[in-house]
């Protein structure tokens, strides 16, 4: 099917297009610059970005893939989880296409959207395949049996998650936000061994009660502990080694995890998504370890790893493929759907 998919869950005004499997055009327009003084996206501010950049976007990507709205099968829309005010536009936008085409409508799950864009890169999932999904939001993990239908959590953050931590480190020693991308710069020139800094849930006793599950609080406290020391103590802070000990304690941990449950689950295909997913380290460390316990895995370019409409598209024709009705007119935003819900 040809589908056109809209992500406005945060800073990022994504418009795509894909057809089946294939990948036709994917249009990005962010606010993240007018967020960047404030340390975070600010919703107010998202929001009114996501209404100013709506239909350029729109425009744009129908250009690139060269394609009218007449010729499409669907459209979808990011439903949840999300911004409140950012979600409402980009479903307000997508209502009025729907309306105005004719066309069947579906409100999809973005957190199920970060998994399904590797769809575009590496063709269909396998019948059963485990989900990594690092975001800014969320750190879990996902059994996918069938991407359109069933998706079920089998671990989650206890509390921060992955590219939240990386943010807030990011902060704490003085780097630009978005802290994921800056931190895997400045890591790259660091000893990633220079400092043993705590990998969360991962003693014998968690293993019972959170072996699937992931800590970041404590790590992102310690990382800004030792900076506070060696502030305190007069030393300079050597940004690369803590920028790269931190970076290699996260990749460990999700690393580990992901494998295990591979495991555990008795599935041999490990899909990663989500912001975190571009992050260099956990993209080679995961290649090494999957790699040697004979797990296949799966990473989308870095370019769709982050928020974009392709994922959005992408969801929606597996969904379409599948048979499922449409969501109709008259769903609203849910700023907390569960990731078990892939279409409302
Ligand atoms: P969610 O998907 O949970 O709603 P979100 O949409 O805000 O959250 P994403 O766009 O998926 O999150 O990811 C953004 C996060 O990814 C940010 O925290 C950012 O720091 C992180 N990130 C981006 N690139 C990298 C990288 N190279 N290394 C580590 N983290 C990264
Ligand atoms: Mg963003
Ligand atoms: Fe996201």
């Amino acid at each position: 099917p040809l589908i056109l998919g809209i992500e406005t869950s945060c800073d990022e005004t994504g418009v795509g297009v894909v057809r089946g499997g294939e990948l036709l055009a994917h249009e990005v327009a962010s606010s993240v610059d007018e967020h960047v003084r404030f340390g975070g996206v600010v919703p107010e501010i998202a929001s009114r970005a996501h209404l100013l950049a709506m239909q350029p976007t729109l425009r744009r990507a129908l250009a690139a893939a060269d394609v009218d709205l007449g010729e499409l099968d669907g459209i979808a829309v990011t439903a949840g989880p999300g911004l409140m005010g950012a979600l409402v536009v980009g479903i307000g936008a997508a209502k009025s296409l729907a309306y105005a085409t004719n066309k069947p409508l579906y409100g999809v799950n973005h957190l199920a959207g970060h998994v399904a864009v590797d769809i575009l890169d590496h063709g269909p999932l396998p019948e059963r395949s485990l989900a990594l999904l690092v975001s800014g939001g969320h750190t879990s993990l996902l059994r996918v049996d069938d991407i359109a239908r069933s998706i079920t959590p089998i671990g989650a953050t206890i509390d921060d998650a992955a590219g939240e931590a990386y943010d807030k480190v990011a902060r704490v020693l003085g780097l630009a936000y978005p802290g994921g991308p800056v931190i895997d710069k400045a890591a790259a020139g660091g000893d990633p061994r220079a400092i043993r800094f705590p990998r969360g849930l991962t003693s014998p006793r968690d293993r019972e009660r959170h072996r699937f599950d992931f800590s970041f609080s404590g790590l992102k406290t310690a990382v800004a502990r030792w900076v506070e020391i060696a502030e305190v103590e007069g030393r300079e802070v050597p940004v690369a080694n803590v920028a790269a000990s931190f970076q290699e304690a996260v990749a460990d941990v999700l690393t580990a995890k992901a494998v295990d449950a591979c495991r555990a689950e008795g599935v041999t295909d490990l899909v990663i998504g989500g912001g975190v997913a571009a992050n260099s380290r956990l993209r080679s460390l995961l290649a090494e370890r999957a790699g040697a316990a004979g797990i296949g895995v799966r990473r989308p370019r870095p370019g769709l790893c982050t928020d974009n409409g392709a994922m959005i598209a992408a969801l929606g024709a597996e969904v379409v493929a599948a048979g499922l009705p449409p969501s109709g007119l008259e769903f609203g935003a849910d700023s907390g759907l569960p990731v078990s819900r892939v279409l409302v």
